[in-house]
């Protein structure tokens, strides 16, 4: 079990995704829960900020998620929202639905079973997110926190942003960061921090590539690489 936390433009995405398919492993992306919690926030025309509202919502929503790395999905209410969860009014609103204890509660209880299930399923899993080693996991045998500069993490949600067809500038992707950042790391209910005994690592100046090398390593001292996936390379 491998818990990957960070801020948003570390690359965690795509290197959460790619160590569990080198581990056999499962995928969760615990963003995507409240991304998609926020995205019925917005549909039922409730505030963000009106703690009550969202958690009326968060109470009565049917959210499911894949856990496959290759094929990760997003449901609400049976209905594929794997687009619809990365537009800009979700971007924009899920700092403050992620902020309510009550959405907290619900999500991190839903992960911790999904975590449970895919380990007696496929005996391990690379879980994404901002809290994984601090609250949902904290006994993960491998935990890491993915740092990068400001700058950078913003050149790459502007880039990721334009391969997914959104034109963002690269000064609107720096406010967009900052701006969840801030709100990610200063809320009462479980900021966004790195656990004391997580593995800090700098992706600034790394390849996807390397920081995958690196954690491959990690966690094959760790004994978390089975099977066909022993090769760092
Ligand atoms: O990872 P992603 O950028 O999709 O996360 C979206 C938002 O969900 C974060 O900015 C944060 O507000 C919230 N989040 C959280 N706890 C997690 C994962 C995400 O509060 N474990």
């Amino acid at each position: 079990m491998v818990a990957l936390d960070g801020p948003s433009g570390t690359g965690k995405t795509t290197v959460a995704r790619t160590l569990a398919t080198r581990l056999n492993s499962g995928y969760l992306d615990t963003g995507s829960m409240y991304r998609i919690v926020t995205l019925a926030v917005l549909r039922a025309g409730v505030d963000p900020a009106d703690p009550a509202a969202v958690a009326a919502v968060a109470d009565t929503a049917r959210l499911g998620v894949g856990t496959s790395p290759e094929r990760p999905s997003a449901l609400l209410d049976g209905e594929d929202v794997g687009t619809g969860i990365r537009l800009a009014d979700v971007t924009g609103a899920v700092s403050a639905v992620s902020s309510v204890p009550r959405v907290r509660e619900l999500l991190v209880a839903e992960q911790r079973r999904i975590i449970a299930d895919v380990v007696a399923e496929v005996g391990g899993i690379v879980v994404e997110g901002r809290d994984i080693g601090t609250v949902v996991v904290p006994d993960a045998e491998l935990k890491v926190y993915l740092t990068a500069s400001a700058e950078i993490r913003a050149a790459r949600r502007s880039a990721q942003d334009s391969a997914a067809g959104r034109e963002v500038t690269v000064a609107a992707a720096r406010a967009s960061v900052d701006r969840r950042d801030r709100l990610d790391s200063t809320r009462a209910a479980s900021p966004l921090r790195a656990a004391g005994d997580a593995v800090e690592v700098d992706t600034s100046e790394l390849s996807i590539d390397q920081v995958i090398v690196a954690l491959s390593e990690l966690a094959s001292r760790r004994g978390l690489l089975r099977g066909a996936a022993e090769s760092t390379s």
